[in-house]
């Protein structure tokens, strides 16, 4: 089946999706099986990753979910060879674990005096362990699976690996200093990876998206009654779209990028899919 806005043909591919439990990369990875790839569907959440296999199989499609810690690369290294076995060798990585962490995280946007002595979390208590956190999970989340699966694309034309980045890599939320610092990390390490194996058949990009109303961010943007949160306002009127995204705008960024005819000469690209957010300087 071939069923897409960009007739990107797939059949045959054996794609690799991590986080693919989380909302994000459950979509990606519908989207790749309907596109015609086998879908290794990656999480440590093996329930969630095995539903999403499910409903992907019970569309007619072809996925299977395996338990993995993308900060395990001895773990990682074992569901690379499962994977193989499976379904093949892997032509398409999709590096989508990720998140950030309430211990690296400040309370407030800005800092007032005061607040080092207050009962308020302020640059000063952020917790070391929870930064590491959020970077080991974003960076070498990233990099640990990409030397896992990459292994199985060197010298085979026409594999890729597609990141995930975010708008604070292009300019940092507030509050968010560990997750911002990680996402440009890893807007970085696309370009870092795409001229590394740009000599060996693999081309690496990434996208970058901006603001989706989801299941998992809805109290931070919906109040109980449904009215929109004062963080809602902020982040509409910085959207020059003037909305939310919708899971399934990312789809064609995605497939465009995967279409080894349509995009043949793109590598180490970010493709921000943002309604323009990242474009708009706020005047
Ligand atoms: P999500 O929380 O729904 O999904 C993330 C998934 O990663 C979860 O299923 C979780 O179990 C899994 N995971 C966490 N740690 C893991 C580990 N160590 N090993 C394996 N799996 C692990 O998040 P999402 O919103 O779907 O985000 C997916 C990606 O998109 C992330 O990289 C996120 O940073 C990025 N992103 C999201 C948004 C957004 O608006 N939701 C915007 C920009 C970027």
């Amino acid at each position: 089946m071939n069923k897409n806005v960009l007739d990107t043909d797939l059949s045959g591919k054996v794609a690799v999706v991590t986080g693919a439990g989380g909302v994000l990369c459950s979509a990606f990875a519908k989207t790749l099986a309907r596109a015609g790839a086998k879908v290794a569907l990656l999480d440590l959440n093996e329930e969630a990753a095995q539903s999403f296999a499910d409903e992907i199989t019970a569309e007619g499609g072809v996925a299977k979910a395996y338990k993995c810690n993308v900060l395990d690369k001895a773990v990682c290294y074992e569901v690379a060879d499962a994977v193989e076995k499976d379904f093949g060798k892997c032509d398409i990585l999709v590096n989508g674990a990720g998140g950030n962490n309430p211990r690296a995280t400040t309370d407030k946007e800005y800092f007032e005096e005061g607040d080092i002595d207050a009962d308020t979390k302020s640059f000063f208590d952020l917790d070391a362990s929870g930064v590491e956190f959020v970077f080991n999970l974003n960076f070498l989340g990233t990099l640990i699976p990409t030397q896992a699966f990459a292994r199985q694309m060197v010298g085979r034309e026409g594999c890729n690996i597609i990141n995930i980045s975010s708008m604070n890599a292009y300019t940092p939320l507030t509050k968010i200093p560990a997750y911002s610092g990680a996402k440009a990390a890893i807007s970085n390490f696309t370009q870092w990876l795409a001229v590394h194996f740009s000599k060996v058949g693999i081309r690496c990009n990434a996208i970058a998206p901006g603001f989706f109303s989801t299941k998992q961010n809805a109290a931070l943007l919906w109040n109980a009654d449904g009215t929109p949160t004062a963080r809602t306002g902020k982040i509409l009127a910085a959207t020059p779209m003037g909305r939310f995204g919708e899971s399934e705008e990312l789809d064609g960024a995605l497939l465009f990028l995967l279409n080894n005819k349509a995009a043949s000469f793109i590598t180490g690209v970010v493709i921000p899919i943002d309604g323009g957010f990242s474009a708009y300087s706020g005047v």
